[in-house]
């Protein structure tokens, strides 16, 4: 995927963002390109732009959050539109109310556009079948977090311009991770080869299915790789122990200064956070000078801009010129 500016004649037809499986090459280009616009606007000394004024959005979070929830709250807000902020903890949804039916009466109050993220996979999807409003994936179970995807993706354009033939290893905890599984479909239509790296307890069960080469022996690959994507063990969506131990994974997956003298010099180390530094990654590494674990945050503002700013030009389109789904 070479950058490019966006063909005058694209029309988003996507009325909500569910997850990147599917999404086509022409897309995620438009969508990037329209980010980078946004971009512009936050160095601005005033960093408004109208473009949503007047429309109100939900920002539905059933699990905690820190960059996706406040970075779609300042997105909302630069665009000059509404938030209204729903915690499960703080909202009748700890009293037994279902998504639905939550939904259906934030919809009552006038709100054209819901941000949601849930423990359930697919939650996203169920909720843009019941209402109105445009639904954008923050993250559900195991399954997508399409804008964590995106901006992954937007700041590796930033740095290389072609995505094509990049190797991306994406490392650790592949299995309870929804940001592999978005890295990996968009990774591989924008024709970049992704690796799986980990222990096989880590990797999910229809890795097969993936369009992605396993690897357990990082050291094996690191030195061909582009870009490092390391993820955390997600110790709160894992049932059972699925590692002996944390010092032995360290040993083997975690991206250390040492590890790092076997690597590119000009490999991207990447991050989605919340990091646990010393775990999967060493503090002066996720420092350094590879690192864009900051950037990727500041990014993240501009590719959420973009996806509300997209998904409502989608919804006002005839019904039979959107995509729904
Ligand atoms: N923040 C990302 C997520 O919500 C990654 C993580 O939690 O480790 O999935």
């Amino acid at each position: 995927m070479k950058k490019k500016s966006s063909s005058k004649d694209f029309v988003w037809r996507r009325k909500h963002l569910l997850g990147l499986k599917g999404m086509s090459a022409d897309e995620l280009i438009h969508l990037f390109n329209t980010a980078e616009g946004f971009k512009e606007i936050s160095q601005r000394s005033i960093k408004k732009a109208p473009a949503l004024r007047g429309k109100v959005v939900g920002n539905l979070f059933f699990e905690d959050s820190t960059r996706t929830r406040t970075s779609f709250a300042l997105a909302v807000s630069r665009l000059s539109a509404d938030i209204v902020e729903f915690t499960a903890k703080a909202s009748s949804l700890s009293k037994g109310e279902t998504l639905r039916d939550t939904a259906r009466n934030l919809e009552a109050m006038g709100i054209d556009m819901v941000v949601v993220r849930h423990k359930a996979g697919g939650a996203a999807n169920l909720l843009s079948q019941c209402i109105d409003a445009c639904v954008i994936n923050a993250g559900d179970g195991y399954h997508e977090h399409p804008t964590q995807g995106l901006l992954d993706i937007f700041t590796i354009r930033e740095l290389r311009q072609d995505i094509k033939g990049l190797k991306v290893a994406i490392v650790g905890d592949i299995a309870h991770s929804r940001v592999a599984r978005s890295n990996i479909w968009a990774l591989h239509t924008l024709g970049a080869e992704v690796f799986l790296v980990g222990p096989p307890t880590l990797m999910p069960s229809a890795v097969s299915q993936l369009p992605v080469t396993v690897c357990h022996d990082f050291d094996s690959i690191i030195g061909q790789m582009d870009v490092l994507n390391m993820l955390r063990v997600q110790f709160e969506r894992i049932g059972s122990p699925v590692i002996p131990s944390l010092l032995e994974y360290s040993r083997l997956f975690a991206l250390t200064e040492k590890r790092m003298e076997k690597a590119k010099s000009d490999v991207i180390v990447m991050h989605p956070g919340p990091m646990n530094r010393g775990l999967e990654i060493e503090g002066t590494v996720a420092d350094g000078p590879n690192s864009t674990v900051l950037r990727q945050v500041s990014n993240g503002l501009a590719v959420r801009m973009a996806v509300l700013f997209l998904v409502n030009q989608a919804s006002k389109l005839p019904a039979d010129e959107r995509i729904d789904s």
